[in-house]
């Protein structure tokens, strides 16, 4: 008799008190299953990164003389289901236990419980050991709260891990928070570090794809991506990044260049997600550069803020409002998606680029996510749950808990602002500010009407109109709705026509 225990594709953590002994009466399962490949359209780098570090965790276990059942995608017993191909394997290993991590996805944690509950076995559900807070701590620090700021929370951590606070519990630099030094648009100088992540050629494993009919979209770089396989590879990527990026992450956070796509961002997401890296050491990595004077403090404040605040602010916010928060929608948008979401191909070059870019690599970074096309499919009015697939597909670091609170809380709103205190949307002037896209756009970002003028323009104003009942008492916004009042009637009417004629021609944009 024996024991297994089941490693998701998103739980590579050779770091685990699992693997710390070898058990010979233990038997890790990893499989590869159209439920997974299938749950939602994945760009094609995605499955084929997750599949890859997959295979390679499994050889490292075998090396490390553990026991290990890996379920190919085209092995004759896969029945293509989690629980159903573990049912199965119970049987033929007559095992008495199943052990499995708990999942980050509300979807496979469901599965799981209801499924174990009918079983005969013992099963055991152990921690990750991933993530710095239990799932339910946020539900207990905000109890009785309307609005769950991630600044409370951040604050909380920062004393909590004693991460850049001194002995008696101050912050670092006599602040909290950096970001006002930290919205800088990239004049082209420093220059961009070289990417020195590892390339893999995943030929064999796309062809494998393709001959079991698995469905992706983007393109699947397949000879030469560019994403860790494992642990080791990942470390690489972290010492690199604190090197060269990381002295620069803090000014050129917010920018956007149709000439970098990376700029001095870690690109480590993926590591992180897949638990490939802990966030404690890359967050303590990042101050130990602050204490060797390698990098400065508001550029290593704002890389600790985005992983020990946001990163596990917005898995607190999942797992105590799952399960419905998907299906939040406060605003009612209900505009398909354009078909340009899956090529790219629209005259808009701040769009152009960021899903341009997104279908090439699998990644866009934070700004782009956000102030591109997040803001444009607010602006414009696109179902956010429809949108939510689209991010959930196309990333490679996209995983649920992850995704949705950044989709439809911080980027669409659609939670009524449990996340985000106002609407993130901006007009064309913000972009022109903070990228070089608008230079050479066909569309002008200082018009505001007629054909040449910037779509998001007229789409901004129409947003606050429209929406006016819901946000004209958000003290955030006393600003714009003033503006607004100011305007002449035939103004706004004006713009409100544009807009019409935008959201109608969303396609031809
Ligand atoms: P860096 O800019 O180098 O930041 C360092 C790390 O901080 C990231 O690796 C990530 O782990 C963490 N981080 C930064 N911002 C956030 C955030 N808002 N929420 C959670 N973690 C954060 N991130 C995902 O990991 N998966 C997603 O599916 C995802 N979907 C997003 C959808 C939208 C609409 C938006 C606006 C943001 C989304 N993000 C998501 C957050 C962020 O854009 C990515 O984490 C980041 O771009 C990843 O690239 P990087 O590793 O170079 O990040
Ligand atoms: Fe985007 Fe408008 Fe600038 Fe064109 S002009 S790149 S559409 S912001």
């Amino acid at each position: 008799t024996c024991t297994l225990r089941l490693v998701l594709g998103d739980q590579l953590n050779t770091e685990h008190s699992w693997f710390q002994i070898v058990d010979p009466h233990v038997v890790y399962v990893l499989m590869e299953v159209r439920q997974e490949t299938d749950y939602v359209l994945h760009h094609a780098q995605k499955i084929l990164a997750i599949f890859a570090a997959m295979r390679d965790f499994a050889r490292h276990l075998r090396e490390a003389g553990h026991r290990v059942r890996y379920v190919a995608l085209d092995d004759p017993s896969n029945r293509q289901s989690i629980s159903e191909n573990l049912g199965a394997m119970m049987r033929r290993y007559d095992a008495e236990r199943l052990e499995w991590q708990s999942p980050d996805e509300w979807r496979l944690d469901a599965e799981f419980r209801s499924w174990a509950a009918q079983q005969q076995f013992a099963t055991t559900e152990v921690d990750s050991e991933h993530f710095l807070t239990s799932r339910n701590e946020m539900a207990q620090l905000y109890a009785g709260r309307k609005q769950w700021l991630m600044e409370h929370f951040y604050r909380h951590m920062r004393r909590r891990f004693t991460l850049l606070v001194d002995a008696q519990g101050k912050p670092e630099g006599g602040q909290w928070n950096f970001d006002h030094d930290n919205r800088k648009p990239w004049p082209g100088t420093p220059a961009e570090p070289a990417d020195t992540r590892p390339t893999h050629d995943h030929q064999a494993l796309w062809e494998l794809l393709q001959r079991c009919g698995v469905r992706s979209f983007g393109d699947p770089q397949a000879m030469q991506m560019r994403w860790p396989l494992n642990r080791k590879e990942a470390l690489t990527c972290l010492d690199a990044f604190i090197n060269s990026s990381l002295p620069h992450f803090g000014d050129f956070e917010d920018a956007m260049s149709s000439t970098s796509q990376r700029l001095f961002h870690s690109l480590l997401s993926f590591a992180l997600n897949v638990k490939m890296l802990h966030p404690l050491e890359v967050v303590r990595s990042a101050e130990q550069a602050y204490r060797n004077g390698s990098a400065p403090l508001a550029a290593v404040e704002g890389f600790i803020r985005q992983i020990v605040g946001w990163r596990e602010y917005v898995r607190g916010i999942y797992w105590a409002h799952m399960p419905g928060y998907d299906e939040c929608n406060t605003l009612g948008h209900e505009l398909p998606l354009p078909s340009w979401f899956w090529t790219g191909d629209t005259k808009m070059r701040c769009m152009h680029h960021a899903i341009g870019q997104s279908l090439q690599t699998a990644h866009a970074h934070h700004i782009q996510r956000l102030m591109v096309i997040g803001n444009f499919s607010l602006l414009a009015g696109l179902d956010p749950q429809a949108l939510h697939r689209w991010y959930l597909g196309v990333y490679i670091d996209a995983f649920e808990w992850v995704e949705l609170p950044n989709t439809l809380g911080m980027s669409q709103w659609a939670d009524g602002g449990l996340i985000a205190t106002k609407p993130y949307v901006s007009s064309g002037a913000y972009i022109q500010r903070m990228s070089d896209y608008c230079q050479g756009c066909r569309y002008d970002p200082k018009q505001k009407l007629g054909d040449d003028a910037c779509p998001f323009n007229a789409l901004y104003w129409d947003f606050f109109a429209r929406h006016e009942p819901l946000l004209r008492n958000n003290t955030r916004l006393g600003m714009v709705y003033k503006q607004l009042q100011k305007m002449q009637g035939d103004q706004l009417d004006a713009l409100r026509t544009r807009a019409k004629d935008v959201r109608a021609r969303l396609e031809q944009l």
